[in-house]
């Protein structure tokens, strides 16, 4: 199942990986992505729709980025965290860090709008 994440390339609810990869029981997707979320290897990224979608965690990929999450149709992107957004994003989190007395190891950023699908019926 790690490799159909892998290789989806965007987070992917549970009947994606179901259609993905037939040979998966439902039974056990499900019993495996507790598993692999409780071991830190999947991520679960919670959405209004009806699934929420799972993705290998970032510690895994060494791949940063943040999410666009449709608040319409639940779709869920992928978006790079390009130096110029990641640079302000800490500019913001020392200030939260002094007035907090809090150490940040790292943030998760989540996009709530609406897709372009969605923009434009
Ligand atoms: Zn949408
Ligand atoms: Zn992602
Ligand atoms: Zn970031």
């Amino acid at each position: 199942m790690c490799e159909v994440l892998a290789g989806a390339g965007r987070p992917l609810t549970i009947p994606e990986i179901l259609d993905l990869d037939p040979a998966l029981a439902q039974s056990s997707v499900y019993r495996n992505l507790v598993v692999l979320e409780q071991a830190g290897i999947v991520h679960r990224i919670v959405t209004n729709a009806e699934f929420a979608r799972f993705e290998l965690t970032e510690d895994l990929t060494g791949h940063h980025h943040h999410h666009l999450i449709c608040s319409r149709c639940g779709a869920v992107e992928d978006a790079p965290a390009v130096d110029a957004v990641e640079q302000a994003v800490h500019r913001a989190i020392a200030e939260v860090e002094r007035a907090a007395g809090f150490r940040t190891t790292g943030h998760r950023i989540d996009l709530v709008g609406l897709c372009r699908a969605c923009v434009e019926p």
